[in-house]
């Protein structure tokens, strides 16, 4: 796994001193994948790519430097702890509704021994009470259709800041179904970029979503609304 990720790292032109890093993170999330469950990725080159380098390639794409990162739905660490082990000046945290993945976090943190990091089990639209527009950058992947996804994360994001949504190419109807949610939360957004994940054929899009107004403070709404009446 770590010629792979040495050699995929540096296809992004990322710095490949975290590989070390990942390669244990991966060593822990497949053992513990066999009592817990985690991701349905199992093979290491696998993990290696569709989770490891997926995620690192945001940083080809949008500057994460010292910012304060919050990744949204994070369940075992994706993107938001690749980020950090690449990009260590981050300070992250990572969000999730379940409990067991929040406690396989604070492990593999402790275990690589690392620092900026806060683990928090909670749901975004109930974490927002407490954290509204405190984060430069919110990420997700695989959480939510943008429509739902844009109110548990956009009233976390600071004014000028960022909402990145990692989502499929072919994601366009989804982006115009979300449109008036976007704008609703004060949102706009600005732009989309397909990347490769290197060594396979895989490619996927990041949405680029500004902050340009503060979330009115009736949002976000309790899930069941979201869900039942989304913006
Ligand atoms: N982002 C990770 C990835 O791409 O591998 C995990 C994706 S997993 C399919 C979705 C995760 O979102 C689950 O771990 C779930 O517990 C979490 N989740 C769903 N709704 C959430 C909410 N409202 N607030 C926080 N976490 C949530």
């Amino acid at each position: 796994m770590e010629t792979l990720l040495r050699q995929g790292l540096e296809a992004l032109g990322l710095p490949t001193e975290g590989a070390g890093r990942l390669v244990r993170y991966g060593e822990l999330l497949l053992e513990k994948n066999k009592v817990m469950n985690l991701t349905a990725i199992t093979e290491p080159k696998d993990v290696a790519a569709l989770h490891f380098l997926d995620s690192a390639a945001l940083l080809t794409l949008a500057d994460f430097k010292g910012k304060r990162v919050a990744d949204v739905g994070t369940g075992a660490g994706f993107p938001g702890l690749p980020l950090k082990i690449v990009e260590p000046s981050i300070q992250l945290t990572l969000l999730d509704s379940l409990n067991k993945r929040i406690d396989f976090l604070k492990e593999v943190c402790a275990d690589l021994d690392l620092e900026g990091v806060e683990c928090v089990h909670g749901r975004a639209e109930e974490f927002a009470a407490g954290h509204r527009e405190s984060f430069d950058i919110v990420t997700s992947r695989a959480v939510a259709n943008l429509q739902m996804l844009s109110e548990l994360c956009l009233p976390l994001v600071k004014e000028g800041g960022w909402f990145l949504a990692m989502k499929a190419v072919d994601s366009g109807a989804e982006l115009d179904s979300a449109k008036n949610a976007i704008a609703t939360l004060g949102g706009r957004v600005e732009q989309w970029r397909d990347y490769a994940i290197p060594g396979t054929e895989v490619r996927h899009r990041l949405i680029f979503i500004k902050k340009i107004a503060p979330t009115p403070k009736k949002y976000p709404r309790m899930f069941a609304k979201i869900k039942k009446n989304p913006l």
